[in-house]
């Protein structure tokens, strides 16, 4: 009996200690199975924020679409919108919104998707570092090359006119800075614009893709032959003035489309002119604004009418 005592408990101290081996075996197990996934996932994590193209909430991605994908809305799908991720969209907002407020709206500009675009882009990101604190006054302002990024309320005026839609297909004659086509791409489908001073064309482009405008295309040359590869166009704008409406811009509107651009003597006395083009072809004219615009250069001067 008093053998049998310690026998037993020499029996609870085996079993004790094989849980506490297995119980450390176990946490040893947990330990580190644990801590080595989380690790590689962190990494991946970091990884995949520098690599993944950024995607906007709300936007359709860029991914084209896959073969034999059943689409709901395949034009939807397509269409790629600009993505509002530089820094340049979050700064100014005050003073954007003003210039809408007081110079847009206040003059009846009343197109909801206009004043939304007007208030998005950033405006003093298509000027020189010089001009920045003026991008917002009522003015037009130098952009070098003795050309000019037009009056707010004139851009929101002849866009407004174009009456876009997001299906739009638009044409700009003259890309200067970029603005006006910016403006077009918040609204529009696509934006094709034609510039003809090379240096322009060439600054436009870089600052178009950096500030995230996917859908507008831009191309050195003449607007005066438009841009037959692409035509015809729902819409197209000319930013440039001309005593003549270069008859390929005419030919290569829809059916049912608009034109506006300034006209009149390039020097001297111009009008925004609305021109539509109804179902069957028919050309109608209406001036509907007295304008200052910088001269419309290339082929349109050699053979005025
Ligand atoms: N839409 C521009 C305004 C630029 S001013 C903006 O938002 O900044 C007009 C522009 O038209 C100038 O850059 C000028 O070089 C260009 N231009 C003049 N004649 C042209 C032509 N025949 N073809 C294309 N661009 C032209």
């Amino acid at each position: 009996m008093i053998e049998e005592y310690p026998e037993t408990s020499r029996k609870q101290i085996f079993v004790l200690l094989f849980l506490l081996i297995l119980l450390g075996g176990l946490a040893i197990y947990f330990a580190f199975n644990t801590a080595g996934p989380n690790t590689v996932v962190a990494e991946q994590d970091k990884g995949s924020d520098v690599n993944e193209p950024y995607v906007e909430p709300n936007q359709p991605t860029t991914e084209p679409n896959k073969p034999n994908e059943k689409l709901e809305d395949p034009n939807d799908k397509k269409v790629l919108r600009p993505v509002h991720r530089h820094r340049a969209y979050t700064e100014r907002v005050e003073e954007r919104s003003r210039m809408v407020d007081w110079q847009i709206e206040a003059r009846s500009v009343k197109d909801p998707n206009v004043l939304s675009a007007m208030r998005t882009v950033p405006r003093h990101a298509f000027v020189r570092p010089t001009e920045q604190n003026y991008a917002y006054t009522d003015n037009p302002l130098p952009i070098g090359y003795d050309q000019t990024i037009s009056q707010p309320y004139i851009v929101a005026f002849m866009t407004e006119a174009l009456k876009l839609t997001r299906n739009s297909k638009v044409l700009e004659i003259g890309t200067g800075s970029g603005y006006q086509a910016a403006v077009c791409a918040e609204i529009a489908q696509e934006v094709y614009s034609i510039e003809i001073v090379e240096e322009l064309a060439k600054i436009s482009k870089k600052r178009l893709k950096e500030l995230g405008y996917r859908n507008v295309f831009t191309k050195y040359g003449d607007g005066f032959f438009g841009w037959p590869e692409h035509a015809p166009f729902d819409t197209i704008i000319g930013t440039a003035a001309a005593g003549r409406i270069p008859e390929p811009l005419i030919e290569q509107l829809t059916p049912g489309g608009r034109m506006i651009l300034p006209y009149g003597s390039p020097r001297g006395f111009q009008y925004l002119v609305l021109v539509t083009k109804d179902k069957d072809g028919k050309i109608s004219r209406k001036n509907v604004m007295p304008v200052r615009f910088v001269p419309m250069t290339g082929e349109v001067q050699k053979s005025p009418k």
